[in-house]
């Protein structure tokens, strides 16, 4: 039985007349956290919004367990498991905690029922133990990092298999950067999510990630196992600051 997850074929795909990913082709093996990292406007922000159904591609195909997604509806592609977690943590601010976690779980809410959906709850309690001090609390009035967390959280009430993380470490404060991306850590090790993460933060993200791909307009140029990409001269120069 093939471990791979998550495949993509030859994917193509424009703005008009900006060709904004040309034949990306990669794949994500169950149970890996996968980097996908690359240069502002080389692409990743379009592939992940190809891969969830926010964007079709003009060429190639996306195939999830083995399933042909490439032309499914956003939603469908939800219903599959396969969860975003969009740039600028976009919680619900004006609503708490944990009416935020709640909407995680609303396309399977009615199939599994409310008991499912708190025990859900309580395990992402006990990850973030902090949005449960914090459970009654405008989702606004949070700081940065809790916020992240939260969209992060939920997003697991969705009961990801895959999950797709777009720049989590976005305005974040160093140390916070570390904490968020180790809760990415766990979300594998203790929760057996596979993710697939975009970050701007190369260093910290290929020291959790197992593999990386790296983007350059539009196009795969490098790929490899996180520890030769962090010792890449290439990589090096690009994104850790040193040559
Ligand atoms: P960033 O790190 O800045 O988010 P990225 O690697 O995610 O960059 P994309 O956002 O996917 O890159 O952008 C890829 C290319 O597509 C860029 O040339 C960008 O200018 C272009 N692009 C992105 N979104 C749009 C859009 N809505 N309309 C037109 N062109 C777009």
């Amino acid at each position: 039985m093939s471990t791979s997850l998550l495949q993509v074929r030859d994917v193509s795909f424009s703005y008009g007349p900006i060709k904004a990913l040309d034949q990306v082709n990669f794949q994500v093996n169950k149970g890996e956290i996968v980097a996908l990292l690359g240069a502002n406007g080389s692409g990743k922000t379009t592939m992940l919004k190809n891969i969830s159904g926010l964007l079709r591609p003009s060429k190639g195909a996306i195939l999830f367990n083995e399933e042909d997604v490439t032309k499914l509806e956003a939603e469908s592609i939800v219903e599959r498991s396969l969860i975003q977690v969009p740039e600028h943590r976009q919680v619900f601010s004006t609503m708490s905690v944990v009416e935020n976690l709640y909407l995680g779980a609303y396309h399977h809410y009615r199939k599994t029922g409310k008991k499912k959906v708190d025990s859900d709850i309580e395990k992402v309690f006990e990850l973030f133990p902090i949005l449960k001090e914090r459970k009654d609390q405008l989702a606004g009035t949070l700081s940065g990092g809790q916020q992240q967390m939260l969209a992060i959280a939920r997003a697991v009430m969705a009961r990801p298999v895959l999950l797709l993380l777009d720049e989590p470490s976005l305005g974040l404060a160093p140390l916070i950067v570390k904490e968020v991306l180790q809760y990415v850590k766990r979300l594998r090790d203790e929760f057996g999510v596979t993710v697939l993460l975009i970050e701007q933060n190369v260093s910290a993200s290929l020291k959790i990630a197992d593999r990386g791909y790296v983007m350059s307009h539009g196009s795969v140029i490098k790929q490899g196992s996180a520890k030769d990409l962090l010792n890449d001269q290439e990589v090096k120069e690009a994104f850790l600051g040193h040559t």
